[in-house]
């Protein structure tokens, strides 16, 4: 197996270059190429070609290897599927808006947690990605947005702090992030001194997981907290979200509030809406109904919090349906009248299968198909 640079530490990778006969100027040279997220050794302008060569035949740079890059046709969304060392498969998500440039990263490779909605669930967690396998994501998107605007063999190798970096993270990729904890936190503690990107422009979304956000309090920093929560009820939440029979409704948002409270932030809320089909083939509403709203509204009453209503994004193997636009505009006017601050989340990338988990369990589909 070849040997990932990144993962060696600036002593490891001096030993390294000596090894293979070389200065051990080279080393920095070559990690500071590691940080701009290089995908391969060839555009490492400033090394000889012969040492480039070399490298190849021994090593790789990250312990990600982009197997499939997808563009959104509005050109603003692109979604990375990435091979690790052992096979498995994770996607990454860069978004481009108008608050700047945001990636959603992977935690695990694949997840336990079961929701009956999600695509990342249906093959079962694989293992959890290491700090490293997680900061590389950012960096993957890092060096797609440098190539973006430039010509990136011109352009120094640190880069221009202004040019349309990575500003923003969402843990909300494939996996629970407070499954994998410490590694997620060693992740934003890198991405934070190493990228510069501040605490309130991360965000951490987990389907609730009442220790991991108490393991959250205690490490202090003040990132933004979502909860899936995607019904209002425990017995609704219990039926799509088998998290719901271990950590209850009101224990979630609770130990949710401290959090936001601690940190003076508000508290994102996502909420899914869910339809499904009838025995006339006719779309019914699940969680989405007037009746659901008003106890939505009830439960957030009084919390500093804003909601993210997510139309479902269809996934083949799970019963779900969309439901219509007028359905999802009333879910919201209640939710607004009641004093609640909700906003639809604008879907991005469908066009390229940007929904949790899709890219991957549609690859791992194909590979099974071919087998
Ligand atoms: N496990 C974490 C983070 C990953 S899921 C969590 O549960 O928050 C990120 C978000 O995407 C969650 O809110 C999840 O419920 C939602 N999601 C999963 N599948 C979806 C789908 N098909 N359409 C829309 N949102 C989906």
């Amino acid at each position: 197996m070849k040997q990932i640079l990144f993962n060696m530490t600036p002593s490891q990778l001096e030993a390294f270059v000596t090894e293979i006969g070389q200065p051990k100027f080279r080393a920095k040279q070559i990690s500071e190429w590691l940080m701009r997220g290089a995908p391969n050794f060839s555009v490492m302008k400033n090394l000889p070609e012969s040492l480039r060569h070399d490298l190849d035949e021994r090593a790789q740079t990250l312990p990600v290897n982009i197997v499939k890059k997808l563009e959104s046709r509005d050109g603003e969304t692109t979604k990375f599927l990435l091979e690790l060392y052992d096979g498995e498969q994770i996607e990454c998500v860069l978004m481009r808006t108008s608050y700047g440039n945001s990636v959603c990263v992977s935690s695990q490779a694949g997840c336990a947690m079961g929701c009956k909605f999600c695509a990342s669930t249906l093959l079962g967690l694989k293992r959890n990605l290491s700090t490293n396998e997680i900061f590389s994501q950012i960096l993957v998107a890092q060096w797609e947005l440098r190539s973006d605007k430039f010509d990136k063999h011109q352009i120094h190798p640190n880069g221009d702090a202004n040019n349309g970096d990575v500003s923003h993270i969402v843990v909300m990729g494939t996996g629970e992030p407070l499954q994998n904890t410490e590694n997620v936190i060693g992740f934003i503690e890198r991405a934070n001194h190493e990228m510069g990107i501040g605490w309130r422009h991360i965000t951490v979304s987990t389907c609730g997981i009442v220790p991991g956000i108490h393991d959250l309090i205690k490490w202090g920093r003040p990132i933004n907290l979502a909860i899936s929560l995607h019904a209002p009820t425990d017995e609704l939440r219990s039926q799509i979200m088998p998290i719901n029979n271990k950590y209850k409704l009101s224990d979630v948002l609770t130990a949710a509030n401290e959090f936001t409270n601690a940190h003076n932030r508000q508290l994102m809320i996502e909420y899914i809406l869910l339809g499904h089909k009838n025995e006339n083939g006719e779309t019914e509403l699940y969680n989405a109904t007037i009746e659901y709203a008003e106890k939505l509204a009830d439960l957030l009453h009084g919390k500093n919090c804003m909601v993210n209503l997510i139309p479902w994004n269809a996934v083949d193997e799970r019963d779900f349906a969309s439901p219509s636009g007028n359905a999802v505009h009333r879910f919201q006017d209640i939710l607004i009248q009641r004093g609640i601050h909700t906003r639809i989340r604008r879907e991005r990338g469908t066009d390229i299968g940007s929904a949790c988990g899709q890219l991957r369990l549609n690859n791992a589909k194909k590979i099974n198909d071919q087998r």
